[in-house]
């Protein structure tokens, strides 16, 4: 089966492709790049891309899909649905699930859970710790031959110092990157918003900068001294921002990702003690804000990831400070890129498209992804960035609604996503 691309912008950094070209795609692979001046192949399924931007396959780096155990807030099956909606052909569910992803058969069955789904690719990321309970380290090594693409215990930090420096010493042994989630706990633990003027007005308990960035700054000196590769989760202050960068320019192995969230809006946004502007780490002020989008501008933030945390309703009614943490993203985090990246000059399509595939599959090793390259897999994200539409939670394939993006309008969208050569999504589908 053949599929021709025909028309498009091809937008591949890996290969410093940017204008316009053919893409054609045989049994999941891209066979070759077509100029206006080569044979057309007769029997191909054609695909019309004028006006619009063809990329490699976005990766989300970090979602939660909750199967097994939370089935009621999402499956991976609908969790897949929201993240081709949202142009996502791959995406790394997070090991907090009942039981922990912290062993082979239960990475294996989240793959295969999504081959049944036959949706996005999902490579999952298993636990550093067994239980993630930050006391003994998880079997690395199993994780990774079961398809694990990293280590994570996110949503909790590991507290000790000890621990982390043996899992990172453990995770370099199998060319794993630790993904951080950083927050010392004995600074945050009651927090439910970011620490600052808007916590003390509203009477709410903070959580502050410093919890991050102590943690990150720790992890970035265990990083130095083991030759490990951790990546940052979530960065969200000012702090963590300057100590990656610090890190970057001396030359340890340390990345990082930034979610919508915390790009879009502040601490402001907990005003109306709407449950859904409360997530870990906390919307932060303006000050982390505007430091968070000078690292990506400057690149010392590599990637966006949506941290796509999916909470049934009933759950997020409760008052501010009982509300579980999360919101929901997949399928807004490219409106929201657009609309306060690209089209505010903050980074252009070249930068948008490293940030959401190039970057993130040079991070979690696979050479066959995140590249247009021929031979690669066929996983292309389509976008047309001048798209305008209207997100509604009512409309989401996310079995959760706790999105605070509900009727918020953007330019800019994913128009169809193929994976694997298949087309799993197209927004007539939505119409
Ligand atoms: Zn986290």
């Amino acid at each position: 089966m053949k599929l021709l691309i025909s028309n498009g912008h091809l937008i591949d950094p890996a290969e410093g492709q940017n204008s316009g070209k053919d893409l054609l795609i045989e049994d999941g692979k891209i066979i070759a790049w077509l100029g206006p001046n080569d044979g057309k192949p007769g029997d191909a399924e054609v695909f019309d891309a004028s006006g619009l931007i063809v990329a490699p396959g976005f990766i989300d780096m970090h979602v939660h899909l909750r199967e097994p155990g939370q089935e009621h807030k999402e499956t991976i099956a609908s969790g897949c649905a929201a993240a081709v909606a949202g142009g996502w052909t791959s995406v790394c569910p997070m090991p907090n699930t009942d039981p922990v992803n912290d062993n082979a058969a239960i990475t294996r069955y989240m793959i295969e859970q999504a081959a049944k789904a036959a949706l996005a690719n999902v490579f999952p990321i298993g636990a550093i710790t067994k239980s993630s309970d930050g006391s003994e380290l998880a079997e690395m090594g199993e994780m990774k031959a079961a398809g694990a693409v990293a280590v994570s215990d996110d949503g909790r930090p590991v507290p000790n110092a000890g621990i982390m420096r043996r899992a990172m010493q453990y995770a370099h042994d199998f060319d794993l990157p630790i993904i951080d989630h950083c927050e010392d706990r004995s600074l945050s633990s009651g927090g439910v918003m970011h620490e600052g003027k808007v916590s003390l007005l509203l009477g709410l308990k903070g959580m502050p900068a410093l919890a991050e960035e102590i943690d990150a700054v720790r992890d970035i000196m265990l990083a130095k001294e083991t030759g490990s590769h951790i990546h940052i989760a979530h960065v969200s202050t000012k702090g963590a921002v300057e100590a990656v960068r610090r890190a970057k320019h001396e030359g340890i192995n340390v990345t990082c990702e930034v979610t919508p969230h915390h790009f879009t809006l502040t601490d402001r946004a907990v005003e109306g003690y709407d449950t859904n502007t409360k997530m870990s780490p906390p919307l932060r002020s303006e000050e982390h804000l505007s430091a968070v989008i000078e690292g990506i501008k400057d690149g010392t933030i590599d990637a966006i990831a949506t941290d796509h945390a999916p909470h049934h309703a009933d759950e997020k009614a409760l008052e501010y400070d009982r509300a579980p943490f999360g919101i929901t993203g997949l399928e807004t985090a490219l409106g929201l890129a657009c609309n306060e990246l690209v089209h505010r000059g903050i980074i252009d399509l070249v930068r948008l498209v490293e940030m959401c595939s190039t970057n993130p599959a040079r991070i979690f090793r696979m050479p066959e992804r995140g590249t247009l390259a021929p031979g690669s897999v066929a996983d292309v994200t389509i976008i047309d960035p001048n798209l305008k539409w209207t997100y509604r939670n009512a409309d989401s394939r996310s079995k959760s609604r706790n999105s605070p993006f509900d009727s918020y309008e953007f330019t800019g969208a994913a128009v169809a996503t193929i994976v694997g050569g298949q087309v799993v999504y197209r927004t007539e589908a939505r119409a």
